[in-house]
């Protein structure tokens, strides 16, 4: 077991019950990282509060052992959010996953924070609502982690983020005090979307009320195949230009394709540089029909299948959201990036992209939210390799760098935590980041809550209590 008393562990059993507190090596052992396997930190216990009143007690508890506390919930992050990299508590919210009420007159859902995004879509789907942001991981990850990370999806493009979906937040701060932000506050200045992306940071959540939308009346989504990828990119601004938002655009490049295709069986085209998914929702589908079928000819694209009914839409939506997982077919590991770039940047992202992959020798797969110009290109690798890891760790610099160059940003949906955290300085100026760095503060006066994510530390690695990462050892710090 761990550096820590006994009394310590009894107490915290008290709270949450003797199962919810875990100390042994091999459980320990299972939050060593997120989904981002790059970075691998075995926390010192794991602690699983069912309740607020339980938190607030743990959290006075290790805040006054000067613990290191890290929210969990489903651990699908792909920035390494949740990863313990100051050793410490991770605190999982797992067990807190009721959807609490649902209100069609309000069309708002009162959820507790470990509910599966997924799951509150299912309580309100009998009032003909939803929850609207749809990140591929939905069906396990939480909206605890969705509000800290301000997760998109497919339907960002038309629907917006995650934090144009939350109307109010409850958690509790460092000091284990319950906080209320937006609709559950009584006023004064609205902190709700300072909340909404910081990333376990600054607060834990532990109840929202978020916003649901109304289903459209009638959903149409295609299906295109491109010769090229830059067509495909051009094509995609052309739709934009033209004044239609469809409420989703996705692509997916010829090797993703061809890894789904050996997965699913589903009859794409293997041929094509890359593959276009398209949705139109709502009023005006017919004028936007026509002029999505010319800005795709205009672009030579080889095909276009309209989805005649539900069971096509859903074969066509299972190819985009199975396809990082049909990767795994091709190597064991893949390392996922999240650059953002204007969306008329498209191609040339995409063909510098190529060229870093060329020069460190690496095979990268894209699959692309490219409506609203997020990348995601995935470097696929073994683990055991140092030397391919250690190419795969600075191809990803690169293609970061290139998208910061291109006038775009770090993160579309993943978040910072401890993977781009170093790339923070190259975005921000000193000025920006010491500001942040004041609101962290105010929160969370002794760095107990997700040390070492999000905002750079001014100290080295080696001093900062960090514990050694794989990728400290590569960037020397
Ligand atoms: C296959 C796959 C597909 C994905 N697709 C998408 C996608 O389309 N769009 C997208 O945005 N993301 C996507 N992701 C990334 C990931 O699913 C999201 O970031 C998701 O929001 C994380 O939720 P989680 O419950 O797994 O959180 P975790 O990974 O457990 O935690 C994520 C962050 O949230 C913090 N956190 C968790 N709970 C709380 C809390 N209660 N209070 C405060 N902080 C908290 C953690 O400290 C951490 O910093 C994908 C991941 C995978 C593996």
């Amino acid at each position: 077991m761990s550096t820590f008393a006994k009394t310590l562990i009894d107490q915290l059993k008290d709270i949450v019950g003797a199962d919810y507190v875990l100390t042994d090596k091999l459980d320990l052992a299972l939050y060593e990282s997120d989904a981002e396997t790059l970075d691998i930190a075995v926390p010192d216990l794991v602690v699983l509060p069912a309740s607020i009143e339980q938190t607030q007690a743990v959290v006075r508890l290790l805040s006054a052992a000067n613990i290191p506390m890290t929210a969990r919930g489903a651990g699908t992050g792909l920035s390494g959010g949740s990863t313990c990299v100051h050793g410490g508590a991770s605190l999982v919210f797992t067990r807190m996953s009721r959807v609490l009420a649902v209100d069609p007159y309000e069309r708002v859902a009162h959820v507790q924070v470990g509910a599966t995004n997924v799951s509150v879509s299912k309580a309100a789907n009998k009032y003909g609502l939803y929850f609207a942001p749809d990140p591929s991981s939905q069906i396990a990850s939480t909206i605890g982690g969705n509000i800290a990370e301000n997760a998109g999806g497919p339907h960002t493009l038309k629907y917006g983020m995650t934090t144009h979906h939350v109307l109010a937040l409850r958690g509790v701060d460092s000091r284990g005090e319950i906080v209320e932000f937006g609709g559950f506050g009584r006023g004064g200045v609205d902190l709700t979307s300072l909340m909404v992306g910081s990333e376990g940071t600054l607060f834990l959540v532990q109840e929202a009320l978020l916003r649901l939308t109304a289903r459209a009346s009638r959903v149409e989504t295609l299906l295109a195949y491109f010769p090229t990828v830059g067509q495909c990119g051009q094509a995609v601004s052309d739709i934009v230009a033209q004044g239609v938002i469809p409420a989703a655009m996705e692509m997916i490049d010829k090797l993703t394709l061809n890894a789904v295709e050996d997965y699913l069986k589903l009859g794409l085209n293997r041929e094509a540089a890359a593959l276009l998914i398209i949705e139109l929702d709502g009023d005006g589908i017919d004028a936007a029909h026509a002029i999505v079928q010319n800005c795709l000819e205009a672009n030579q694209v080889i095909s276009v299948n309209w989805a005649k009914d539900e069971a096509e839409r859903m074969r066509i939506w299972k190819a985009r959201k199975l396809s990082f997982g049909a990767l795994g077919r091709i190597a064991p590991h893949g390392y996922v990036l999240d650059g953002v770039i204007p969306r008329s940047r498209l191609a040339e992202a995409i063909d510098g992209i190529a060229k870093i992959g060329e020069r460190f020798g690496l095979t990268i797969a894209n699959v692309y939210h490219a409506g609203d110009g997020n990348l995601h290109p995935c470097m696929l690798y073994h683990r055991e390799n140092l030397d391919e890891v250690k190419r795969v760790m600075m191809a990803g610099k690169e293609i970061l760098s290139l998208c910061v160059a291109l006038g775009g940003t770090l993160s579309g949906e993943h978040g910072i935590g401890i993977e781009k955290v170093e790339e923070m300085q190259t975005l921000l100026s000193g000025d920006d980041l010491a500001f942040m760095g004041q609101i962290k503060e105010a929160f969370d006066r002794d760095g107990l809550f997700n040390p070492g994510k999000l905002l750079p530390s001014l100290k080295r690695c080696g001093e900062s209590g960090a514990r050694p990462l794989i990728r400290h050892t590569i960037s020397a710090c």
